[in-house]
């Protein structure tokens, strides 16, 4: 018989905060905690992410050749949800947020809106709307990295550092 998975740190819930792609029309407003902006590269089956590695021998995302998106993510506090969010850009949005900051921080306590156009994939118009105070005053930043990987199922350790290693940050110069 093969051997049994046993198991006795019971799984983890999902994600620590939730990771939020805004919908089509949707429009919030967000205070940003992130010191940096994260980016990741990642495959879509569907509407679904999944992580991709950097060896394609070993990514069946790649080996499905699935579609491979960069996403970056901002921990943010979402006023209008009146809660803490990993908050999901695109590489368009992201530049265009990076460009209005005149490609200097700092990235932490800027009071940003985005809206998403018509479709739920639709472009993502981001806008400062105050920039950034009292920044010292802000919640500590949270690393997407844990959510995202609680997301994708892998609680497994060795898995995480996989991840880890493969992750790609882009930081605002
Ligand atoms: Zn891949």
């Amino acid at each position: 018989m093969d051997e049994l998975d046993i198991c006795p740190i019971p799984p983890r819930p999902g994600p620590e905060l939730f990771i939020q792609r805004l919908k089509a029309q949707e429009e919030h407003a967000f205070t940003i905690y992130s010191e940096a902006l994260f980016g990741i590269n990642v495959h879509f089956v569907g509407n679904r992410s999944q992580p991709h590695y950097r060896n394609p021998d070993n990514c069946p995302g790649c080996k499905a050749k699935n579609v491979k998106r960069w996403k970056g993510f901002l921990h943010c506090w979402n006023h209008n949800l009146g809660q803490e969010v990993f908050l999901e850009l695109t590489p368009a949005s992201a530049l265009s947020l990076h460009s209005q900051l005149g490609g200097v921080g700092p990235l932490r306590g800027n009071r940003i809106s985005v809206k998403r156009t018509k479709k739920d994939n639709g472009r993502l118009v981001i806008s400062v709307l105050t920039a950034a105070r009292d920044a010292g005053k802000l919640p500590p930043s949270k690393d997407p990295l844990e959510s995202l990987v609680r997301l994708w199922g892998l609680a497994d350790v060795n898995d995480h550092e996989i991840v880890a290693d493969l992750v790609a940050r882009r930081q605002f110069e």
